[in-house]
């Protein structure tokens, strides 16, 4: 028995002139009078194998029964192709179907399907080109982060998925209960928590920051790279109620330290991206955002561009633009002031500094002038905010107070602040969201078409 090639193989040449079993799904089909030919894809990669099958050959007669979506083995040998659009081919010399499929039933024809149709076919969207290349790029995005970060020595951690912090703030959060909602045991006229499965509430975590920097203040270079949760009721084309998130957390560096890594680690992404997948990324950006592969080259040579809140606020005030939600020092910037920034204003990433106290967690370092903390946010073109990250506050009394000042209870963060006590260090971390970066790359308009299966408000099919 031969052993299975991958299609990607063969198209590279690999065992030419030989026999070779490839096993796939048909993409299509076309027959003439002495000869068919198919379209074979194996997920490997974007491109269809062409395999000619002779009407002299015995299994010819299975032809008929193929239609798009069936599933084969096919031996043969690789040969050189007199075809246009491929050098090699397969010339078919044993057929064997696997599984048919009814070409009335079958919900993938060869016309080009809508992103929201596909959405509802989370199944069988994995066989079509765009949404195989999607998932060649995500995993490769995926080792490239474990790349960069090894390759610096950053320890991976695993940072839990439950968790009882229930705040810092960065997000509305799903509670995890075992308690029975249809019949809640109750306590002096409230829900008795203590009846719980950990004894008190318990939550899908937002964030892995907090435990990213237990690690960090030991092994000084660590990052996360996992699943984060926010019930936000934000049905918006770059939010999920499940995404990704990657946190790196430095000890010993500050905010500007934390801004040459997120730049090093961006362009690391990027060319990465370029590097090891150029057929899917010439896909994306021939289907859907004719700029992509031009934009991602110009920022892995570009120098991003930094600003801090203040002068992002001048900057948008000057802008003469109609904005829908006003500007005004204090408020959080929105998407669209995001998008002003970087792809109008300067037309390149930007790192947006030392944002209001008032609008950002507690933990955030506080400057000299009380006003501002040490926040940053890289700015994106078409997606705003990619990364947030902040250089923490060291300072055990600064962090009391502002602890204090967001109503939070000191009790709950008794090991954070003991952190603080116990030979304490200026550190400083960022989260990049994941599915945005991929969604960056690729051009996808909607982060649920970046994501196998989407999880948002009313939906958590498959
Ligand atoms: P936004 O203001 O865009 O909602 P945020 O400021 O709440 O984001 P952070 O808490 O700073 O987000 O999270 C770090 C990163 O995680 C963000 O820069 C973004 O890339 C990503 N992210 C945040 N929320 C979501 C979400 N709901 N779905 C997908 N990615 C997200
Ligand atoms: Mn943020």
């Amino acid at each position: 028995m031969l052993r299975r090639s991958k299609i990607r193989e063969l198209l590279a040449g690999e065992a030419a002139g030989g026999a070779v079993l490839v096993q796939g799904w048909v993409k299509t089909k076309r027959s003439s009078k002495t000869v068919s030919f198919l379209q074979i894809n194996d997920g490997s990669t974007l491109a269809d194998i062409q395999v000619v099958v002779d009407s002299e050959l015995p299994d010819h007669a299975l032809m008929d029964s193929l239609n798009t979506g069936c599933s084969v083995n096919i031996e043969g040998t690789l040969v050189a192709s007199l075809g246009k659009g491929q050098r090699y081919e397969i010339a078919a010399r044993r057929l064997e179907v696997l599984g048919l499929t009814d070409p009335e039933e079958y919900p993938l024809q060869k016309k080009r399907h809508t992103l929201e149709f596909l959405r509802d076919m989370a199944h069988l969207r994995p066989r079509t080109n765009t949404f195989g290349a999607m998932a060649r790029v995500r995993s490769s995005l995926a080792f490239a982060v474990h790349s960069f970060f090894q390759q610096r020595g950053y320890v991976y951690l695993h940072a839990p998925i439950i968790t009882a912090s229930d705040a810092e703030g960065a997000g509305a959060m799903f509670r995890v209960t075992t308690l029975d909602l249809g019949d809640l045991p109750t306590r002096d006229g409230a829900v008795d928590n203590d009846a719980d499965f950990f004894g008190k509430p318990a939550f899908l975590t937002v964030s892995g920051q907090l435990e990213a920097e237990i690690f960090a203040l030991a092994l000084s270079d660590v990052y996360t790279f996992g699943p984060t949760f926010r019930a936000e009721n934000s049905n918006t084309s770059r939010h999920l109620a499940e995404f990704w998130m990657v946190e790196p957390e430095v000890a010993f560096c500050d905010l500007d330290g934390l801004a040459s890594l997120a730049e090093d680690f961006l362009k690391y992404l990027f060319s990465y991206v370029l590097e090891h997948c150029p057929e899917d990324m010439k896909f994306f950006n021939k289907w859907f955002e004719p700029t992509t592969v031009e934009t991602l080259r110009s920022i892995v040579d570009s120098r991003f561009e930094r600003i801090t809140y203040t002068e992002a606020i001048d900057m948008l005030k000057a802008s003469g633009e109609n904005f829908e939600f006003p500007v005004e020092w204090g408020t959080d910037l929105q998407s669209e002031h995001e998008r002003y920034l970087t792809e109008k204003k300067i037309g390149s990433p930007v790192i947006v500094t030392d944002y209001p106290k008032d609008i950002k967690a507690f933990y955030m370092r506080l400057n000299d002038d009380g006003q501002t903390v040490r926040a940053m946010d890289v700015l994106v073109p078409r997606i705003g905010e990619i990364i947030g990250g902040s250089q923490r506050e060291e300072r055990r009394d600064l962090l009391l107070s502002r602890l204090q000042e967001a109503g939070l209870s000191e009790e709950h963060y008794w090991w954070y602040l003991e952190l603080r006590q116990f030979g304490t260090a200026p550190h400083s971390g960022f989260g990049l969201g994941f599915e945005r970066t991929v969604q960056f790359v690729t051009g996808m308009q909607n982060i649920r078409d970046v994501v196998a299966f989407p999880r948002t408000p009313r939906r958590a099919e498959f």
